[in-house]
């Protein structure tokens, strides 16, 4: 179990539980059964937590299968875990193919003119190339048109030499509670699935999960779940294990008279005598400048609301409704945690704990914590 070390300093601190990750892995491999597959979602860095020291265990707990976004993130994924089932969500776009051969990385792919460059590799190398195919059943983003699906199911000889290992298509909104647009997403998957029933199929990110069973099919795909986001947020309390907590130390207190305002622009104005905190941590750290006004902290275990702007390096939080003493200086506030649940963070600042994840910033002091790390 690696320490958190608890040396003064001005930078504050970000600790990763990776143990947490690979539970939180398991959890869902449990959830979804012996009937299907668990991947990793690990594209932007592993959502902005670090996939050099993440990439190990999760593999050492028995996950196979990987999806990232970008080639980049592949060949990097790549060296680090060499016998790991790698899919690269971008496909292979003009220019790639060879890379991606290469590297042993299996392209999602999204059109035919890929699935053409994909075949063309193929047929260079003389060998049978694995393949997802990627339909879109309803996001307009990426995947497969109904009119490419069409051609596809008309000219089965589009596919010559490559092994279709997995269909899929992608949910746009498994994560609300009331939305039918999973559901209906879900039967267009069903029917396109049994029109092209070769290799494994897969629909389910993080929100699919814990949809329902009917999304699971053969391989889920989840992201956000495995680093501790809640993969329903709408329902309920989170089954996910916290991963991110994030602490910062107080730089100075200071009183405020009734009348004053606090920070850039004088945004707020005091209506009584307060006392202040200035916390180490601003928008440079990724701490969304839109929560203004609106997020808190954790000190103690009781909530001090952030009042005035956020600012590159710094935020003020009022601690007067805070027990005598229990602020000073150098005292550690928890930014994101147990008490500051990410999602709740990222609601705070208008927007979802996704982009608070890829946004923490690189002036903090990175701990990965848990007995599951390399040993190096
Ligand atoms: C990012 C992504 C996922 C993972 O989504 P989460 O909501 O983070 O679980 C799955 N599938 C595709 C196609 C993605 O782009």
């Amino acid at each position: 179990m690696t320490e958190i070390p608890t040396t003064a300093s001005q930078t504050a601190t970000l600790t990763i539980d990776v143990d947490a990750i690979v539970a939180n892995h398991g959890l869902i491999a449990e959830r979804v059964g012996p009937g299907a597959t668990a991947a990793a979602v690990v594209k932007a860095d592993a959502y902005g937590l670090g996939l050099a020291r993440i990439a190990g265990p999760l593999w050492r707990s028995g996950c196979r299968e990987y999806f990232v976004a970008r080639l980049d993130e592949g060949i990097v994924l790549r060296e680090w875990l060499q016998e790991a089932t790698i899919h690269v969500f971008d496909g292979v776009t003009s220019g790639t193919a060879r890379e991606f051969a290469e590297y042993g990385l299996i392209p999602v792919v999204n059109s035919l003119p890929q699935i053409e460059r994909w075949q063309a590799e193929a047929r260079r190398l003389g060998q049978a190339l694995p393949t997802v195919i990627h339909v879109d059943t309803g996001m307009l983003r990426l995947g497969l048109d109904d009119d490419e699906f069409t051609t596809l199911l008309d000219r089965p000889d589009l596919l010559n030499g490559l092994d279709v290992t997995i269909v899929a298509s992608h949910l746009a909104s498994a994560d609300e509670a009331v939305s039918e647009q999973p559901e209906h997403q879900l039967r267009r998957f069903a029917l396109l699935r049994k029109a092209l029933p070769m290799g494994r199929a897969s629909l389910a990110n993080s929100a699919g999960v814990f949809r329902h069973a009917d999304f699971h099919f053969d391989l889920v795909r989840p992201g956000y779940a495995l680093y501790g986001g809640h993969p329903q947020p709408e329902t309920g309390p989170n089954p996910m294990r916290p991963v991110v907590t994030l602490g910062a130390p107080v730089l100075q207190l200071r009183r405020g008279e009734r009348g004053e305002t606090v920070g850039y622009g004088a945004s707020h104005r005091l209506e009584r005598p307060s006392l202040l905190a200035t916390v180490a941590i601003g928008y440079a750290d990724g701490f969304l400048r839109s929560g203004s006004g609106r997020g808190a902290v954790a000190i103690g275990g009781h909530r001090a609301p952030i009042v005035g702007r956020i600012s590159m390096d710094l935020i003020t939080v009022d601690v007067t409704d805070l027990p005598r003493g229990l602020v000073t200086e150098g005292t550690r506030v928890e930014v994101i945690g147990r008490h500051r649940p990410i999602d709740e963070v990222a609601a705070d600042a208008g927007t979802i704990g996704y982009e608070i994840l890829t946004s923490l910033g690189a002036r903090y002091r990175r701990h990965y914590a848990g007995s599951s790390l390399d040993e190096s």
